[in-house]
């Protein structure tokens, strides 16, 4: 299906609160309306911590375990299924469809892509989307909740204390988390998407539950299922998570610029297969409701993501597809130029 020129938009807040498109260029100054506060912020920050470092401190026990010959063939697996289950739920789910509704599907196939994308550690999906659709609408503004490019200072220092805060530095921080109510509303007053809100710890377990099962399953011991758990839980995390980072950080940093977003959004096609596409990051901010972040045949090659939306639709599962046509590409090309 070809977008609708209104369909521009990240979300219904933001149209609604801005009156503007998604790239958030000439949004009014942001108010302590649009941000959220934190009800506990030591144990936020501890929580974060805690998940931030543990995989980290995990790579030595990687390191042991491949010194002791401890490392099995299905390990390997276990990370692969886990990355690729929870890395699509993020991609597929809380981003392209969430966020930006880039396709229409059932309500099960919704629950399914929430709580994939909720055993990624990212966040419960009301604050994933709401932040989200936050740096859409105020994108490297004042407001953006992880900018590299606002408030670091100049020169080789700020921008390293920049691409820090984008990286982890602002999961620690909560003065620009969206308002939940005004960015997410129709998750807020979705049923089934706020029990997954709520119960996100549950899903979190199902998450470390699984590599631990698969573990067992494939290897027959509980040695198997602990190495397992080390690959499809702590490891998994540890990628995913700092892959998703790159995109605050590395994708407005480095990188080709075709379109002129207004913003400092780059593509990185390095960083693309390893973020099933997302890094098309440009290409993203250019036209945020696209099922496809690639939009040449090799950028879209190089879209997991995208692959997979159009075989769900083929399937019958999702419809309602957002495409972007090659003339509405150099349209936006042409109004650039001029
Ligand atoms: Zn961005
Ligand atoms: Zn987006």
């Amino acid at each position: 299906m070809q977008s609708a020129p209104g369909a521009q938009v990240a979300g219904p807040s933001v149209e609604d609160g801005h009156g503007q498109n998604a790239n958030g260029v000439g949004a009014g100054p942001v108010t302590a309306h649009d941000v959220e506060p934190c009800a506990n912020e030591t144990a936020d920050r501890i929580a974060t911590g805690i998940v931030t470092v543990v995989p980290v401190l995990m790579l030595g026990v990687v390191v042991w375990q491949a010194w002791a010959e401890l490392l099995y063939w299905h390990d390997f697996l276990v990370f692969a299924l886990m990355y690729v289950t929870t890395g699509l739920g993020i991609t597929v789910g809380f981003h392209r469809h969430f966020t930006h509704r880039a396709f229409a599907t059932s309500k099960p196939v919704r629950a399914t892509l929430a709580v994939m994308g909720t055993m990624a550690i990212e966040g419960p999906i009301t604050a994933w989307v709401a932040d989200h659709r936050k740096h859409h609408a105020f994108s490297d503004q004042h407001g953006d909740p992880h900018s590299p490019h606002v408030d670091h200072g100049h020169g080789l220092r700020g921008a390293l204390r920049g691409l820090a805060h984008a990286h982890v530095g602002w999961l620690f921080l909560h003065t620009q988390r969206a308002n939940k109510r005004r960015y997410a509303p129709d998750l807020v007053d979705d049923d089934t998407i706020a029990f997954i809100d709520r119960t996100t710890l549950w899903w979190i377990g199902l998450g470390l539950v699984l590599p631990f099962g698969l573990g067992y399953a494939l290897g027959g011991t509980i040695q198997t299922a602990l190495t397992g758990l080390l690959w499809g839980g702590a490891m998994r995390i540890l990628l995913l998570h700092h892959v998703t980072y790159s995109i605050n950080s590395l994708c407005h940093f480095f990188g080709r610029r075709r379109f002129d977003t207004g913003d400092q959004s780059r593509n990185l096609a390095w960083l693309a297969p390893l973020t099933f596409g997302e890094a098309w990051h440009n290409n993203h901010h250019a036209f945020p409701t696209s099922a496809a972040h690639g939009l040449r045949w090799y950028e879209r090659a190089l879209d997991p993501s995208a692959i997979v939306i159009g075989a769900l639709r083929r399937l019958g599962l999702v419809w309602d597809v957002v495409t972007i046509s090659g003339e509405r590409q150099a349209a936006k090309l042409a109004t650039a130029a001029r």
